[in-house]
């Protein structure tokens, strides 16, 4: 699989060529706030290796998608979530259509903050 597919929006994002508020960026990863929040604190988290989706990963991303679950807690708490317990946050990854993924570039929902939010 290329590491980067021409015609994604999310590789867009990770290039610059589309512009996106930077949450995170390392060697591996990128993380910027969703364009339609469905709560107070709501980002993305995505490898910039071009990975389709859930369901398309392999033994040779565990070290990435490890990356990503445990910088999620740390950014939650940065972006302004409440600490554990009475605060927390959602970790959400749709996979395919009928689990909800809109755009095919892996990336993993941290929403959080306090309640009501827009959605959820
Ligand atoms: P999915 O349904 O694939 O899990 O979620 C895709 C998410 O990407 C949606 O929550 C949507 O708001 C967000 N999104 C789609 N296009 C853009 C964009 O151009 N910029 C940003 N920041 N978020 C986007
Ligand atoms: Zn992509």
């Amino acid at each position: 699989m290329a590491d980067h597919d021409p015609n994604c929006i999310f590789c867009k994002i990770i290039s610059g060529q589309i512009p996106s508020r930077k949450v995170h960026e390392d060697d591996d990863l990128y993380a910027f706030h969703d364009i339609n929040p469905w709560a107070p604190v709501h980002f993305l988290i995505v490898p910039k290796r071009h990975i389709a989706s859930m369901a398309h990963i392999t033994p040779a991303d565990e070290s990435v998608m490890g990356r990503i679950m445990t910088l999620a807690p740390r950014l939650a708490l940065e972006q302004g979530c409440n600490p554990y317990p009475h605060g927390g946050f959602r970790i959400v990854c749709n996979t395919g259509a009928e689990g909800g993924q809109e755009v095919h570039h892996l990336h993993v929902h941290v929403m959080g903050g306090p309640r009501p939010w827009a959605r959820g």
